[in-house]
Formats: structure tokens, sequence, C-alpha cells
């Protein structure tokens, strides 16, 4: 899962997060399962008022220190929220937002494209699954017909393998992708630079692709949040879903 190596993985239950911030954090967090709940089609997700303004008032309480850390399209979760000033990493970390508005973004891989016409065609005949196309990887869900699952990884294994990309399996969901780069790489690179660095990060999300950020936050001297069900985790702390995820971020904010 983790191609930086072994790591230790908490097997005890975990606990609640404490209800205030390190000093000097900073704050990363996903976005599906994490602020909003997950949907049929991604693609019609609205982000609500509440966390357009809980993200808005943590970003000042913060100085600029929080970075939304996700698999989906940047520019589409910078949209949603309607911020600049906040940082993102979209693509699974892939593309880098960083808070001045500087962008740091690699090549699209030449063959992403056939890739992504070859899973099209395909999808089409296949009733409840869905293609979602990004700018540097496709992602087939098939949240809408998990009778789909073993078809849709077959086929993603097979385009993987075939066309170069990294296979990237998701809730629902498995994704092509440009090779490189993960969550854990994008949170590291926030904290090379201002006004991350030299902070505690603390990072929040669901899925097994939010894995190597616990771990690189973990690694700066930070913890990461688990959101959902226990399992094994190199999270320290664990909330139940999304509303408990913004109930204790808004008493962050009261702390
Ligand atoms: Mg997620």
């Amino acid at each position: 899962m983790d191609p930086q190596g072994p790591h230790v993985v908490v097997e005890r239950a975990l606990e609640l997060p404490p209800s205030h911030l390190p000093e000097q954090a900073s704050l990363f967090l996903d976005f599906d399962g994490t602020l909003v709940d997950l949907i049929d089609r991604p693609d019609a997700v609205q982000v609500t008022d509440r966390v357009r303004a809980l993200i808005a008032a943590l970003c000042t309480r913060l100085d600029g220190r929080l970075a939304i850390v996700t698999g989906r399209e940047a520019a589409f979760v910078r949209a949603q929220l309607g911020l600049k000033g906040v940082g993102i990493a979209g693509s699974h970390g892939q593309e880098i937002h960083f808070p001045d508005g500087t962008t740091s973004i690699p090549e699209t891989p030449a063959t992403l494209a056939d890739a992504a016409n070859v899973i099209a065609r395909l999808a089409a005949a296949h009733e409840g699954v869905l293609v979602e196309r990004k700018p540097l990887g496709v992602a087939l869900h098939y949240r809408m017909a998990p009778q789909l699952e073993g078809w849709s990884r077959a086929l993603a294994e097979e385009l993987a393998e075939s066309h170069g990309l990294h296979l990237q399996p998701g809730k629902m969901m498995v994704e092509l992708r440009a090779p490189g780069g993960d969550k854990g790489s994008a949170v590291a690179r926030f904290l090379d630079t201002p006004p991350f660095a030299g902070t505690v990060p603390v990072m929040l999300g669901d899925d097994l692709t939010d894995e190597p950020g616990f771990a690189a936050a973990a690694a700066h001297g930070g913890w990461g949040v688990l959101v959902g069900p226990e399992r094994p985790t190199e999270a320290l702390y664990r909330l139940e879903g999304v509303q408990h995820v913004l109930a204790w971020l808004e008493g962050v904010l009261d702390a």
C-alpha cells in the first residue's frame, strides 16, 4: 500500500481526537467521506454553507495553514469551496495548488486518453457504472452497481498494465492515473513550503488513500484522524463520520 516502506499499524481501539489542535498546527483535510458524505453520483456533490464557512474560518484561524487533500480534480474542489488562499492537493496529491496561487501539476500521461476512451466505451454498456475523467486520471465508479466490482477492477487492472498507468483502488471505485505521488507526498510537499513549513500536521481522511497522509503527518510530529469504522490504520484517532468531523472542527475553532 505504501511504497515508502513498512509503518507501525495501530491495532488498539482508536480514541476521539483532542478537543484542540497542537500549537502551530496545520490542517490537512480529505474531501469526500470527510467533509461531505459519499453519494452515488460524485459529480452531484453539494458543499453546504456550513462546510464552506467552517473551512474559511479555520483557514483564517490557522493563518492559511490548511489544505484539502483529495482524489478529485483540484479545480473542482476549489470551485465547490469558493475559496482562495486554501491549499489544495488534487488527483491523489499529484496536482498541488499552494495557498499563494502557485501550482505544481505534472504532465498528463500520453496513454491516459486512450485508456479513458476504452473505459468509457465499455462502461456505456453497463448500467450503473460512472466514468469520471480528471486531468491526471480516469475513475470508474460502481457504487450504484456493486455487482460490477469484479468486472470494474479486472478492466482497470488490464488497462493499467497495457497503458503503463497506476491502479488506484478507492471506495466503490477504481482509478487509473499517472504514476507517482500520493496523499503522503502531497502533505510532505506542503510541509516543505510556507506557511506549512515547521508546523505540526493534522490529517483527516476516510479512505485507504489517506493512509500515506496519516503516515506523513506522524513522520512530521503530528497525527492522523481516521473517519469511519475502525480498521488497521496509521491514524492515531478516529471520528465516526462526516457529521462528527464537522462538529469536531467547529469545536476546535471555538477552543
Ligand atoms: Mg475520502
